[in-house]
């Protein structure tokens, strides 16, 4: 685990930071374990004044990242996830993203965007990154479709795994990236990997949730770092609190209440409009076209913005590469 000190989007150091916890489930099931130092208790959800990302500043390591994904939503993740956070129910978690109504709506609007720009025939394979079973990937006709998961479930009939990018035989029309993007540690370093999947004339298409943290007013700054440093010195005050801050915050309407904060969890970036088209940029990718829906699986029906982009070109008509 490493903690960022500047925005992890533009590089930027001009940050404002609201004190958060590191949720005592995340701390228990992917951060602890035998002959590691104790897992931190607090974290800053960090704004960046130029490019307006938003991102708590502790960054998984990939054996971190690979203790929370594998086998996720299994049987050990739900029960002890469950034990701190009684409202995350069984039927929540099996139910998440596989919801035949909910899958097939995302099917037909992602579908929609797409062919809308590039016309109904453009796409002939896809590559869903991080797709879970791979039901999410539009039906484009004759296409044939791939899904890249690091947790061991099935792939959906007529489906294709693969376990890593270089076992595709073939570049990809269209890279699917859906609700990964703001789980992952370095998303810029993501976005760069997958231009390799598409070759110099494919697509990328990006699905962020607009969730947000809302941050406590000005005045609440020196309560809310006290208050952060007075829970955490107890884990059973941490597991408490943190149990009852989001259903009082979802209870609320999303407004920031007095002594409920920020829990840094398996979401580590919030993108915007903004920040969303500059990390495609410092990335390789070119943005053609944004939207945004609200097509959530969640029980909470949020927003999502979907974001369409192409191999940047310059104008000697080579691809360009990703920013350092
Ligand atoms: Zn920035």
């Amino acid at each position: 685990m490493r903690r960022i000190t500047s925005c992890l989007v533009c590089s930027g150091d001009a940050l404002v930071g609201t004190p958060a916890i590191v949720a005592p489930f995340i701390r228990e099931y992917a951060l602890g374990g035998a002959g590691r130092p104790d897992p931190p208790t607090q974290a800053l959800l960090l704004t960046c004044t130029s490019c307006d990302m938003v991102f708590y500043d502790l960054r998984y390591d990939d054996d971190e990242i690979a203790a929370l994904y594998t086998g996720y939503r299994g049987e050990r993740y739900f029960e002890l996830r469950h034990r701190f956070e009684p409202l995350y129910t069984r039927k929540y978690n099996d139910i998440m993203g596989r919801q035949p109504a909910a899958v097939d709506t995302r099917k037909r609007t992602v579908k929609a965007l797409i062919c809308a720009e590039l016309g109904d025939d453009a796409i002939t394979s896809v590559l869903d990154f991080g797709g879970d079973k791979g039901q999410f990937i539009p039906d484009f006709e004759g296409a044939a479709r791939y899904v890249l998961e690091v947790s061991d479930v099935q792939p959906a009939p007529g489906v294709t795994s693969v376990s890593r990018l270089e076992d595709l035989r073939d570049p990809v029309d269209l890279v699917m990236l859906a609700h990964v993007l703001e789980h992952v540690s370095d998303p810029i370093a993501l976005l760069a990997e997958l231009t390799a999947a598409v070759g110099d004339r494919g697509y990328l298409y990006v699905e962020v949730p607009l969730d947000r943290p809302k941050m406590p007013p000005p005045w609440a700054g020196r309560l809310q770092t006290s208050w952060v440093d007075v829970v955490t010195r107890n884990p059973r005050v941490t597991v408490a609190v943190d149990a009852v801050s989001t259903p009082v915050r979802v209870l609320a309407g999303g407004r920031w209440i007095p002594f409920t904060f920020p829990r840094q969890h398996e979401h580590l970036n919030f993108f915007c409009p903004q920040s969303l088209s500059c990390a495609l940029e410092r990335a390789g990718w070119q943005t053609i076209v944004q939207k945004q829906y609200n097509h959530s699986t969640g029980p909470l029906g949020l927003s999502v913005l979907g974001v369409l982009a192409r191999r940047a070109v310059s104008a000697s008509g080579i691809p360009s590469q990703a920013a350092p």
